[in-house]
């Protein structure tokens, strides 16, 4: 069985994450979605609010499970013999960040690939940090984070 590695903030799951999940879901055998606890990021949504979303996105997928972990990424490939990350890219700008990403992962364990899967263009504008802005200021989420949780996210 070959599983990969969806890690991220998620800070909350989007249309745009939605779509790459379900995409490498049919790549993959497994498809776990990781969300990283980092420690300079100050986040608008709790790690149990974060797993929560993603839980209700993909709660008819077996395929798609959800984790929290601490440290580094490779670490958790490492620990649960996952050989493959996958990483959305939006533009030119996601590049830049996510090239050094992957390059510093691969210097630090060249066994594990990243994947990078383009976003369709309907998302190439979606991000969390959007959704997050528009929650702020009362707007209307609903073209922006998956149709599950549009319920629970404006509470
Ligand atoms: P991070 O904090 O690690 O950047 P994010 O939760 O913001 O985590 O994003 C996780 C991954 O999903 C990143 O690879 C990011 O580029 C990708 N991503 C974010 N938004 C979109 C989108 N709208 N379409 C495709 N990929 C996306």
């Amino acid at each position: 069985m070959i599983a990969a590695i969806y890690p991220g903030s998620f800070d909350p799951i989007t249309k745009g994450h939605q779509s790459i999940a379900l995409r490498a879901s049919n790549i993959f055998d497994h498809l776990i979605i990781a969300i990283g606890k980092n420690t300079d990021k100050q986040c608008m949504f709790s790690m149990e609010e974060r797993l929560l979303f993603i839980q209700k996105t993909f709660a008819d997928i077996k395929k798609i499970s959800v984790v929290s972990y601490e440290g580094l990424t490779i670490d958790f490939c490492k620990k649960n013999n996952i050989r493959y990350i996958v990483r959305g890219l939006r533009s030119d700008m996601d590049w830049g960040i996510e090239s050094t990403i992957a390059h510093a992962n691969r210097l630090l364990s060249p066994l594990i690939e990243t994947l990078f899967l383009l976003t369709e263009p309907q998302y190439a504008g979606i991000s969390s940090s959007v959704v997050r802005d528009i929650l702020i200021n009362r707007g209307d989420v609903s073209a922006f984070v998956p149709d599950n949780i549009l319920d629970i996210i404006n509470k």
